[in-house]
């Protein structure tokens, strides 16, 4: 059985102040599911301190342990200031930083050796979808992205269609099904069945409280990925209690 996760992604959000929705979130993670948090750097050793019974995790880590990369964190780092997971490979990454397949790779397999778990997205564009590409572009992803040694306890994989993060657009459950379906057969034939079978896949992109319990539903989605509406506990607690 895999355990359920309701992961946020505060992205470039929140000052101190912020970690004041943690309580509640933390009430709320007391049910089944796990309930991770990837705050700002800059808050996740306060995060991790302040919310007992919730996961911490960092956005983003340097494929190094450590060295001359100015203004970068390392998983160690990340590991060191309380976080237990790391988003790797999320489209604003890929975009905003030029970060490819290989960087993705190169960047878990640090987060392993620190001991993180790893949050790895994948997704296509709109022109990949409307060309009908977009299996063969996740299928890529999660060949060229995920390193030889997954196991459901390090790995998790995000699928955020890159057209539907923060836009309001939502695939159809059928289209997120056929998705999920896929991811999980790809990794079924890589790493075995029971490997295969125990990663967990979250679905991320404009999940809210109003369409959270339609997306859980969907076969093979073991929980979701949420940007805006983990920011705050009255939007977050509700997407937690879908999952539970
Ligand atoms: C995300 O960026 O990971 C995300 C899913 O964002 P949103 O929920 O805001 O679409």
């Amino acid at each position: 059985m895999r355990t359920k996760l309701a992961a946020g992604n505060w992205k470039m959000n929140g000052l101190k102040a912020a970690l004041s929705e943690l309580g509640e979130m933390a009430a709320a993670a007391s049910g089944p599911a796990e309930v991770l948090i990837c705050p700002p750097v800059t808050l996740v050793a306060a995060a991790a301190d302040a919310a007992e019974g919730l996961a911490i995790g960092g956005q983003d880590c340097h494929a190094k342990a450590s060295g001359a990369h100015t203004g970068d964190v390392s998983a160690a780092m990340l590991a060191d200031a309380g976080a237990e997971y790391v988003i790797l490979g999320h489209s604003e990454r890929r975009t905003d930083h030029d970060e490819h397949d290989e960087d993705v790779r190169a960047k878990c397999e640090a987060a392993w050796d620190a001991g993180l778990k790893v949050v790895l997205c994948v997704g296509e564009s709109l022109e990949e979808r409307e060309a009908s590409n977009t299996l063969d572009i996740i299928g890529g992803q999660l060949a060229k992205s995920i390193p030889d040694g997954a196991t459901g306890h390090n790995l998790v994989v995000a699928y955020e269609p890159i057209w539907a993060i923060g836009t309001g657009k939502v695939p159809t459950t059928d289209q997120i099904g056929e998705v999920h379906d896929f991811m999980r057969a790809r990794l079924e034939k890589r790493f075995g069945e029971g490997v295969g079978r125990s990663v967990r896949l979250l679905y991320g992109g404009s999940v809210k409280p109003s369409n959270a319990g339609e997306i859980f539903a969907v076969s093979n989605v073991d929980g979701a990925l949420v940007g805006g509406a983990s920011l705050k506990a009255a939007d977050f607690v509700p997407i937690i209690e879908a999952l539970n």
